[in-house]
């Protein structure tokens, strides 16, 4: 990518490492490169919108940067560290955490119960962590004893996300939760997540609703056919998502 593709605005606050730093990546399955050469950079908390045409490269981005696909070449930073070749538990211990998709949660158990089977492998106890999760998501505290299966689908991705965040992530990756949700529900969860944001926690989102996306967002950048083709402030960037979308290149 070129200088003028990557602003000193999405560098790295001096002094303070990246969240998450991506370059020269280069991934994809089996024979078949699906990153030719990615270079992205998400400041440390900060949030910032992975957009792009169906097929672009943004969950195997994801992927790559939860030590799930190993890149053929390039270097995967983590808060500063070098961490080529990490596998997904050392990149969780490193504070990467990854909502998986069907949102990991237990259908059957209640939302109480849900939180509390993830405090086995955290150092937390249950009452720390229902306390944190009621105060930043009170429609779950409202929902403590329903089982969890039975709620709306926003409200799961609530629960998948109050359960990501009792490990203390430093980085999250999340992967269009907006699926299938109405509107509303897709608003009020951005909400949630801008908080996050706001906390210190860093967010690399991938979103099909491109103008949601760059509104929460710090930042943004523009995939098509594995390479970043644009990365700025969210005004910079909406400029081109519809030429992207509709089968240009920038
Ligand atoms: P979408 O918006 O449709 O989810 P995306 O930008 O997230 O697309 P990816 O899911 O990263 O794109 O896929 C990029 C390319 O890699 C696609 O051509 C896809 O078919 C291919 N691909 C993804 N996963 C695999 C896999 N497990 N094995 C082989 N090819 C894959």
């Amino acid at each position: 990518m070129s200088a003028d593709l990557l602003p000193a605005a999405v560098e790295a606050p001096v002094g303070v490492a990246p969240a998450l730093e991506l370059r020269g990546i280069r991934a994809g399955y089996g024979r078949i490169e699906v990153l030719h050469g990615l270079d992205l950079v998400v400041p440390a908390g900060s949030l910032m919108a992975l957009l792009g045409p169906n097929g672009a490269g943004k969950t195997t981005t994801l992927a790559v940067a939860s030590g799930k696909v190993r890149p053929t070449s390039g270097c995967l930073h983590v808060g500063g560290r070098h961490v080529n070749g990490a596998s997904p538990a050392a990149l969780t211990r490193a504070g990467v955490c990854r909502i998986p998709e069907g949102r990991g949660i237990f259908p059957n158990l209640t939302v109480a119960e849900n939180l509390k089977l993830v405090t086995y492998a955290a150092d937390v106890s249950v009452a720390e962590v229902t306390a944190m999760t009621y105060d930043r998501f009170p429609k779950l505290g409202q929902r403590r004893t329903q089982v969890a299966g039975t709620m709306s689908g926003g409200e799961q991705q609530m629960l998948a996300m109050a359960r990501a965040l009792v490990t203390s992530p430093g980085l999250l990756l999340l992967d269009e939760i907006s699926m299938g949700l109405a509107p509303l529900i897709v608003a009020e969860l951005y909400e949630l997540v801008a908080a996050l944001a706001a906390d210190g926690i860093s967010v690399l989102l991938v979103e099909q609703f491109a103008r949601t996306a760059l509104a929460v967002a710090d930042y943004a950048a523009l995939m098509v056919g594995g390479r970043i083709v644009r990365v700025g402030q969210p005004a910079d960037v909406a400029a081109f998502v519809d030429d992207v979308y509709l089968g240009g290149t920038t």
